[in-house]
């Protein structure tokens, strides 16, 4: 199955000079949705995973389908200042500034088997820190898992030896 040819490039979003994968023309087509959605299962289907930890806000999209799959909980990791409860916070350097993460404490429990979920691994700032987070909390991160990986930005090797699974390569 060709994914690539349901993934839309936009040049210069969200700034001058940057070509943005937009996944919505993928998530609108009833069976590639489908299909997507059972071939990341497919990457982990034989692990016992307890909680699918997903990224704001895309990797809110195919986590929860995950999470369903794998007869797992679905938890959500937010920008600051989402989340009502008592959170962990992670702060990480970005190419100009800083972004910060958070996660409600109780969200996993120690020793859990934790997938982490996005739509895109690109430079791998945002899972490296979603990573700390998770084993603050004493998570064990059986997979990284990714419906695209921007692999010229090498985001995998940021990602200190976790597995990284993802669907579909650049
Ligand atoms: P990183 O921290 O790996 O550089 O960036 C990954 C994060 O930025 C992900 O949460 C992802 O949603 C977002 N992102 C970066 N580039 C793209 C892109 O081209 N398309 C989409 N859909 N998201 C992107």
């Amino acid at each position: 199955m060709d994914f690539k040819k349901y993934i839309r490039d936009i040049h210069d979003f969200p700034k001058q000079g940057i070509v943005f994968k937009d996944i919505t023309t993928l998530l609108s087509n009833p069976e590639i949705l489908n299909k997507a959605a059972n071939e990341l299962y497919e990457f982990v289907k034989t692990e016992k995973i307890d909680k699918v930890i997903g990224l704001e806000s895309r990797g809110f999209l195919f986590g929860p389908l995950l999470a369903a799959k794998l007869n797992a909980g679905f938890v959500p990791i937010r920008k600051p200042g989402k989340l009502p409860h008592d959170v962990l916070s992670v702060t990480y350097e970005l190419e100009y500034g800083t972004d910060t993460l958070e996660l409600h404490k109780d969200s996993i429990l120690p020793g859990e088997r934790v997938l982490l979920h996005d739509d895109v691994l690109a430079t791998g700032g945002t899972a490296k820190a979603a990573l700390e987070l998770i084993r603050e909390l004493g998570g064990e991160v059986v997979q990284c898992n990714f419906l695209i990986e921007l692999g010229f930005l090498n985001g995998r090797e940021k990602l200190n030896g976790a597995a990284v699974a993802s669907l579909i390569q650049y």
